[in-house]
């Protein structure tokens, strides 16, 4: 019998394979035991780690020195000579020896105990230095992780991915042709990295806490995405029956992918269109563009942080040039950069937060860096020319906002005018609503905005007070939630009372057992995730437009996400079994 851990079900799926670890972020130090053989490995990796943060100090410090002064450029030199100080060498490594601790761990004890030598001292300025200590730390540790956590290659075996987290910046450095699984200790089914696995099409589990303790490289398991069970070491019964269990499930999903091409319709005829979220110009090249209406999100973000450095307009064009002529004359809605939170950027430094969520990102950042809202709006602009595309703000709070980045637009089409460079006049700006204020403040909102799109990623979060990555409160984000189907109605109704078409881009779009409860509530716009598609299309075939609003308006009546779930269980549930005519109802 496996090792069964439970975790979250993050996406959809069955995959067999060997472990393989990555290490973890810098939030998660991660610890191993190290054999008297693997201490010279881990000092070679001191000296590394050492001569990439000397080389990055070094660095700042020319820069600091050109901007600000040779003055202030020397606090560095404090820090450059811990680095160098030979005792600092001899005490970190007697640490790895003494107790068989990774380098990691060791650099924490022994800046720890230097830290406390620095706090106890009467001067001020002394025990300042205990912060250029911890800075040092933070650093060195940090190159140890980048060092780890390089591109992947397997040899042609197929491979699970295990780490504490899957990061979205992740995504560059799997080995896409053998990846079949991932499983990490922390995270929620909204993370960015789940939302990831989801377009990918890889089977995911989260939040499985003893991952990291109980595998090692090589382990055995079966990542279970349905059940949100991760097994390690499956006996031969346990190995034969998942085989058999994603044959079936490969067999269903050929099944339902034959409605694809089919019109997305009710069957009494109510269109709603159906459009893809992609997070590059390699995802939407790979779509099967005819099948959909367009692209309702692309996540920009993720071409930037691949990058090791800011794209420049040229280059950001390049790329949203593909994406027009991936498109064919269909929609495609760039959503302007929205790093932050969850979606770090390593080449811009940002202050450290206590609440990132609730901190500098989004469209907050951009007004804040209006260089990067120009040239990215200039880029968008300039290949709008060839063919429809729409400009979408994310993270929106205020009217203001709206009406800055309104003052943008308004500006670099002013000036592509002025100097002959084509692009469309008609470009249509969308406002993302993610912050609840929003929602009560629309009506004054919208007259600045052409549509709305709804990213109930963040919207949940912040209605349920509930972190999408914290998978101890996992559980509670549930946007079944009656009190979020209410909010949702408000926003489709004051849309339509505005005249603006409104859409929704956040996960439920694409979760089949929402689809009735969406349209009833009047979204004729849905875009996901891809893979999504054929399982929502055959969903909006299975209701009329009376009926779905029917347990739309029951649903939001209910008096508990638990009423609402029964609900899916009674009455959704059975019409999609019996359109599939299999037993495939699981959720
Ligand atoms: C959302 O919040 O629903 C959304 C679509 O944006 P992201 O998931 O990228 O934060
Ligand atoms: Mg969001």
């Amino acid at each position: 019998m496996a090792r069964k851990l439970k975790g979250i079900a993050a996406a959809r799926g069955v995959a067999i394979a060997p472990i393989v670890r990555f290490h973890p972020t810098l939030e998660h130090i991660p610890t191993w035991k190290v054999a008297e053989a693997a201490i010279d490995a881990e000092r070679s990796r001191f000296t590394n780690a050492v001569a990439a943060v000397a080389a990055s100090l070094m660095a700042l410090q020319q820069e600091i020195a050109g901007s600000i002064g040779k003055h202030d450029a020397r606090i560095y030199d404090a820090q450059l000579a811990i680095l160098q100080d030979p005792s600092f060498r001899r005490d970190v490594e007697a640490e790895v020896r003494a107790h068989q601790v990774n380098l990691e761990v060791a650099l924490q004890r022994v800046i720890a105990r230097y830290e406390g030598v620095f706090a106890a001292m009467e001067n001020a300025a002394m025990r300042d230095r205990a912060a250029d200590l911890r800075d040092i730390g933070r650093q060195l540790v940090g190159a140890l992780m980048a060092q780890a956590r390089q591109k992947y290659t397997s040899n042609g075996a197929d491979y699970l991915f295990a780490a504490e987290e899957f990061l979205p910046s992740d995504a560059g450095i799997l080995d896409r042709a053998h990846i079949r699984g991932i499983v990490t200790a922390h995270g929620g089914k909204y993370s960015h990295g789940a939302i990831l696995a989801r377009s990918l099409g890889i089977p995911a589990v989260v939040g499985v806490d003893q991952v990291m303790l109980e595998s090692t490289t090589g382990t055995m398991a079966i990542v279970d995405g349905d059940a949100g069970l991760v097994l390690l070491d499956p006996s031969p019964d346990e190995l034969r029956d998942y085989e058999r269990r994603a044959r079936e499930q490969r067999a269903i999903d050929r099944r339902i992918a034959e409605v694809r091409f089919q019109p997305s319709v009710t069957p009494d005829g109510t269109q709603v269109q159906l459009l893809a979220n992609v997070e590059g110009v390699r995802d939407l090249e790979a779509l099967e563009i005819d099948a959909i209406a367009g692209i309702g999100l692309f996540r920009t973000e993720f071409a930037f942080m691949e990058r090791r450095q800011f794209p420049t307009e040229d280059e950001q064009m390049a790329m949203y040039r593909r994406a027009m002529d991936g498109a064919r004359g269909k929609p495609v809605t760039f959503r302007t950069l929205d790093v932050g939170g969850d979606k770090p950027l390593g080449y811009f430094k940002m202050p450290e937060e206590r609440n990132p969520v609730l901190g500098w990102r989004g469209i907050r950042l951009c007004l804040d860096w209006p260089d990067i809202l120009y040239s990215q709006v200039r880029a968008i602009l300039r290949a709008s020319a060839l063919g429809h595309a729409r400009i979408l703000l994310p993270m929106v709070s205020s009217r203001a906002e709206v009406a800055r980045c309104r003052d943008v637009l308004d500006q670099l089409t002013a000036d592509l005018r002025a100097t002959g460079v084509p692009y469309d006049p008609k470009i249509e700006l969308g406002v993302m609503v993610e912050v609840p204020v929003l929602v009560p403040v629309l009506p004054e909102v919208l007259p600045l905005a052409d549509f709305v799109s709804v990213g109930t990623n963040d919207l949940v979060q912040y209605l349920l007070a509930v972190d999408r990555d914290n998978q101890r409160v996992a559980k509670m984000y549930d946007p079944f939630h009656p009190g979020v189907l209410r909010v949702l109605r408000e926003i489709a109704a004051t849309a339509k009372a505005a005249g603006k078409p409104a859409s929704i881009c956040g996960e439920i779009a694409g979760d089949h057992w929402f689809t009735p409860f969406l349209v009833g509530l009047g979204y004729r716009e849905l875009s996901m995730a891809p893979v999504f598609l054929p399982r929502v299309k055959l969903m909006l075939r299975s209701f009329t437009i009376v009926e779905c609003e029917d347990l739309a308006a029951r649903a939001m009546a209910m008096p508990s996400t638990a009423a609402v779930r029964k609900l899916v269980q009674d009455e959704i549930q059975p019409r999609w079994a019996s359109q599939l005519g299999a037993e495939e109802t699981r959720r």
